[in-house]
């Protein structure tokens, strides 16, 4: 397994109970991936509140039970050597007869003037983890899908102001438009971009641009939470595995790529619906897929 996020982990989970040795390469300290970073998982159906950090510990456990070898380095490449995979790590090199891609996908990052110099001093992706540091401050979301919404409503209640600027229209689910549309202290400005991040040295505003009338306009603000889509991370496997325009991994519905012997699952895969029961159902198709591979 490459990647140790919701998919991975539930793809080693069910090939070590279908009895393969299976082991989980991780490139982060923690496992659980993107779930990780979320305190309460609401766009799911469990009773009750559920948080990310919780669900990716007692998965973890379920390995540890299971025998599943876990090591936190990455993936950086994987080669053919006869019927053997070798899957090269900064460390050394693992010889596996199947992988399973689950690498998932990282945030895409806001390419203007100022958002990389003033990351991490307002510039942030994760209101979880930076949302008290603008407490009682206005802040700027970028974007109009569901990871942007959900992370409005994590900052409304922290902060005096949340202004979601969106490009075109919003393309979250419903129950998250209502939520937005319901709280007082969130507004959103539409047909917009950022053409800037402002500040030195900690961000005061952003510059937006408006798409139909070209006119821009400065907004103050003291954090920018842009969630403008993800960028699959594929840099480790073959060249010759075919991609999607997104660069998302094309599979079957065995979730086989075009190379053979090598999976792929949740996030970076191409028709993936971005939701953690999504990857998970992935991960048990591909556990099976390998299960039935290896035993012809
Ligand atoms: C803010 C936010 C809130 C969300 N809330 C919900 C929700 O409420 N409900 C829901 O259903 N979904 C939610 N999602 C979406 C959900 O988190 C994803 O669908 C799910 O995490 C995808 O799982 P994955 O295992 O495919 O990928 P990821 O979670 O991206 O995990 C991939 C893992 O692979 C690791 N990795 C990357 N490259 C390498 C490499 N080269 N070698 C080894 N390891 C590597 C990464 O570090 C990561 O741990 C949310 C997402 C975000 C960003």
């Amino acid at each position: 397994m490459v990647g140790g996020g919701i998919g991975g982990l539930t793809a080693a989970w069910y090939a070590a109970r279908r009895g393969l040795p299976t082991a989980v390469l991780e490139s982060e300290g923690m496992l659980g991936g993107q779930v990780a970073t979320v305190n309460t998982l609401d766009d799911w159906p469990a009773t009750g509140e559920v948080s990310g950090v919780g669900l990716a510990i007692a998965m973890s456990e379920k390995l540890e039970n299971n025998a599943v070898e876990v090591s936190h380095e990455a993936a950086v490449e994987i080669k053919r050597s006869q019927d053997l995979l070798l899957v090269k790590t900064e460390k050394r090199t693992l010889r596996t007869r199947r992988v399973i891609a689950a690498a998932g996908a990282r945030l895409r990052p806001l390419d203007v003037p100022g958002a990389d110099a003033l990351r991490g001093k307002g510039v942030s992706q994760c209101a979880h983890c930076d949302g008290y540091f603008f407490k009682g401050q206005d802040v700027v979301v970028v974007g109009g899908g569901d990871s942007a919404l959900q992370e409005a409503l994590v900052l409304a209640p922290l902060c005096r102001s949340v202004t979601i600027v969106v490009r075109t229209r919003l393309c979250a689910k419903q129950v998250y438009v209502e939520r937005a549309a319901g709280a007082a202290n969130v507004k959103f400005i539409w047909d917009s971009e950022i053409d800037a991040v402002l500040g030195n040295g900690t961000v005061s505003g952003v510059r937006l641009r408006n798409s139909k009338t070209g006119e821009r306009t400065d907004v103050s603000c003291a954090g920018v939470f842009p969630f403008i889509g993800v960028l699959p991370n594929t840099e480790f496997l073959p060249t010759a595995i075919r991609r999607d325009d997104s660069g998302r991994v094309i599979t079957d519905e065995r979730m086989r790529t075009a190379e053979p012997s090598i999976f792929a699952i949740g996030a970076l895969r191409s028709g993936f619906s971005g939701e953690l029961t999504a990857a998970t159902g992935e991960a048990a198709i591909a556990a099976a897929a390998v299960t039935a591979d290896l035993a012809r």
